[in-house]
């Protein structure tokens, strides 16, 4: 009883801030707070399965008719009057009923290892046999891919404007338009991205395992590392998932070029999932099916200078460890980044010239899933907290 009347409370403090905030003239779009996120039910996945044959499947104004394939062409704000570039959205409608699956890829416009096993998993999909409808977006961001560039127009972006607005600055106009005409008919949604600015990432899901539709699809994955954490503010996997849908993200490797070994491993983790769920039969099933979760955190460079890797991604290290070197070539000194724990690489920056502050490491603490989610519980809990918290001091205020 009481959770129920925490849930309204949160609901009546969620509902009036984005409506605050998208209503906030030039900068209307600005990320919603986490405090709004997760306030509703999230969609169940197994409630679709019905044994029923499919029906026709019906999608930015086209109809797919059961056991087919389409392409289509999605006029988002993207595309201008006289420029129509139409972002490409291929649908595979099954022969049975079962949930829409939707993947997308380059949100980021630089990071290519999910457009191709978006590609992938898609072409190796026969209608005939698929349970359920997949929906792949393989390039959400067309500009900044033809740009070779992470952000949208306006430079700014895009995973830090959903769920957006259809009257607020650019970027929220595209997130607007994707969550309205394509993520709100999903059923799921994975989200594929990499590291972002010259830093690769072990495959790994992100995923918010206080969200319990959330944790039944990362189960989903095999063998795949699972992170947990809330999506960022305004980011795509957080918006979806208030939104009822509940949405993960896939990162592998790195931005600007295809790692076809970790392109493959990818593609093999998306059929695990697309098996698990129920919507196809055969696959190449992951060999080793107990997902590994971790809590996680960032080494900064202390100093600015050239970073020289001394540790892979996915080693074990031990508190000490040196990590890396950062050289200062101008007075030849050598620093040396040493571990503040023990734990496993989960992320690190390339090679490259780093300033002091620069997130070089990402390192993963192993837990069980049950510590993960109790974490994830008194995390929603504090949130809860400090949303009733202020909600009181404001009301002091206002008594005032
Ligand atoms: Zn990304």
């Amino acid at each position: 009883m009481k959770n129920a009347w925490l849930v309204l409370l949160l609901l009546l403090v969620a509902v009036p801030a984005l409506a605050t905030e998208a209503a906030d003239g030039a900068e209307g779009d600005l990320p919603v707070k986490k405090e709004t996120v997760v306030v509703q039910e999230t969609k169940d996945l197994r409630d679709r399965f019905t044994g029923e044959p499919a029906t026709t499947f019906k999608l930015i104004g086209t109809e797919i008719e059961p056991g087919t394939r389409r392409s289509l062409q999605w006029f988002s704000p993207q595309a201008p009057g006289g420029f129509a570039v139409a972002t490409p959205v291929i649908v595979v409608n099954g022969h049975k009923a079962g949930p829409v699956l939707c993947l997308t890829a380059a949100v980021h416009g630089d990071e290519l290892n999910g457009i191709e096993i978006a590609r992938r998993v898609v072409n190796s999909l026969d209608p005939k046999k698929l349970k359920g409808v997949v929906v792949s977006v393989p390039i959400v961001n067309l500009e900044g891919f033809f740009r070779r560039e992470r952000y949208i127009g306006d430079r700014r972006d895009l995973n830090r404007y959903f769920p957006g607005s259809p009257d607020g600055a650019y970027p929220g106009r595209v997130a607007y338009a994707l969550m309205e005409e394509i993520v709100k008919h999903c059923d799921a949604v994975v989200d594929l991205h990499t590291g972002s600015f010259y830093r690769e990432n072990l495959p790994q899901l992100r995923a918010d395992l206080a969200v319990k539709q959330v944790a039944y699809l990362a189960e989903g994955f095999g063998g795949l590392t699972v992170l947990h954490n809330a999506g960022p503010s305004g980011s795509l996997r957080g918006a979806a998932t208030a939104a009822g849908v509940p949405a993960v993200v896939m990162e592998i490797g790195g931005p600007l070029s295809l790692d076809l070994k970790k392109v493959e491993l990818g593609v093999k983790s998306l059929e695990t999932l697309l098996h698990t769920i129920g919507m196809i039969d055969r696959a190449r099933i992951w060999k080793n099916p107990q997902p590994v979760f971790y809590a996680s955190q960032f080494i900064r460079a202390e100093v600015g200078g050239i970073l020289i890797n001394k540790v892979k991604l996915g080693a074990t290290i031990k508190t000490d460890t040196v990590l890396a070197e950062i050289i200062d070539p101008i007075n030849n000194s050598v620093f040396q980044v040493r571990s503040p724990t023990g734990g496993t690489i989960l992320g690190r920056a390339q090679n490259q010239f780093v300033s002091p502050g620069f997130a070089i490491f990402r390192i993963g603490h192993k837990r069980s899933k049950e510590e993960l989610k109790q974490k994830a519980k008194a995390e929603k809990e504090a949130q809860t907290e400090k949303v009733l918290e202020e909600l009181g001091a404001n009301e002091a205020t206002r008594d005032r």
